[in-house]
């Protein structure tokens, strides 16, 4: 629990009651949470709290263990994801861009797994908590409206199918669905972390020939051909560099910033890395309003494109059976994504560990 959000203290491991499941919402016992960077701006308040106790987590998978009024296609002893909501018939659902629920961005604002906006946790004396996305994983159960769970098949690994919830949807689908990465393109990946060494791995799905990965960690460098990447660099300024030589100057047809946080500087270096009707596809903010030094002109002249995305632009539904299936024939690696697997009571040891660069992604184990 973040029992004060937003002043950057940490966890704390606390019992707390949980409601059982109202209408439309399941309770999961969890297998597996894995600890994104975006749990940590919860934390240190770039992401405003709506609550100020909070369960964080958006990223599980475990065990339906009951079933509320009306929930459709769900039963008792389900295998799930558990993730952001999807709810299939809000119009960005409906268009196929369930990345961008409604019920996603309403769950931000209260905390609340469900369309009623009230919370389902609360402190033994009482205090209302909340939970991120409406969804708190780092917890060893969670009640969830049933839009944030997707069923998936009882024999794959529960550790492995948490991944596919935030981490590898935004980093293979900013490659793939948003970058709309094509056969024979250079693509260039900034921040090779738990997003971006996916973009990477859907740089390689799609056909790729060339896949420069920028990263300041010796580590994750070493990492990422593993994965799919031919180069790697440690700065933008090298990739620069790099990529003239490589493309005979025409540059990279595709860049996917995955940095921690990006400036605008970076964001701007980073344009500057892709050549004619290249797009640049964005997966992490800054904190507040950001100025661009851009080229206009060139962005211009070179039909240049940037584009944002939550979720790498995903369609939950479909992509997230279709990522556990890629695994199992062995086209996508998940597995080896897993660095480090931590006690709940380790929370703050594994953020720290994040920190300190060494880590794709860290799981919590329950
Ligand atoms: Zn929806
Ligand atoms: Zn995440």
């Amino acid at each position: 629990v973040l029992l004060e959000a937003g002043t950057g203290t940490g966890y704390t491991v606390e019992e707390l009651e949980l409601d059982p499941p109202r209408e439309g919402e399941v309770l999961v016992r969890l297998a597996a949470a894995g600890l994104c960077h975006t749990d940590e701006l919860l934390d240190t308040g770039e992401i405003p709290a709506p609550v100020p106790r909070m369960v964080a987590g958006h990223e599980g998978a475990g065990v339906v263990e009951a079933v509320g009024a009306g929930v459709q296609g769900l039963r008792l002893g389900d295998h799930v994801v558990v993730m952001p909501p999807a709810c299939g018939r809000c119009p960005d659902c409906a268009s196929g861009h369930s990345h961008m629920c409604a019920l996603g961005a309403g769950a931000m604002l209260t905390g609340a797994s469900a369309a009623d906006g009230s919370l389902r946790r609360r402190t033994h004396n009482g205090d209302p908590v909340g939970a991120f996305i409406g969804l708190g994983t780092f917890a060893e159960r969670c009640v969830v409206s049933d839009a944030s769970v997707v069923r998936i098949p009882e024999h794959v690994p529960l550790r492995r199918a948490a991944l596919v919830a935030c981490g590898v949807a935004t980093g293979w689908g900013a490659a793939v669905r948003t970058g709309e990465t094509g056969p024979g393109d250079a693509v260039v990946v900034v921040g090779v972390g738990g997003v971006g060494i996916n973009a990477v791995q859907g740089a390689r799905m799609a056909g790729a020939r060339l896949i420069l990965a920028v990263d300041p960690s010796a580590w994750k460098r070493s990492r990422a051909p593993e994965f799919g990447a031919t180069h790697t660099a440690a700065t933008v300024e090298q990739a620069a560099t790099l990529l003239r030589d490589l493309t005979g100057g025409r540059m990279a047809d595709r860049a996917i910033i995955a940095a921690g946080s990006t400036s605008g500087a970076l964001l701007a270096r980073t344009v500057a890395l892709t050549g004619r009707r290249g797009i640049t596809v964005l997966t992490s903010g800054g904190d507040g309003p950001t100025n661009v030094p851009l080229m206009l002109t060139e962005l211009i002249v070179d039909s240049k494109q940037i584009r944002g995305c939550t979720l790498g632009g995903i369609n939950t539904r479909v992509d997230v059976p279709t990522l556990l299936d890629l695994c199992e024939r062995g086209d996508l690696l998940l597995d080896e994504l897993i660095t480090k697997t931590y006690a709940l009571e380790e929370i703050n040891d594994g953020y720290r560990d994040i920190r300190d660069g060494e880590i794709l992604r860290a799981q919590i184990a329950f």
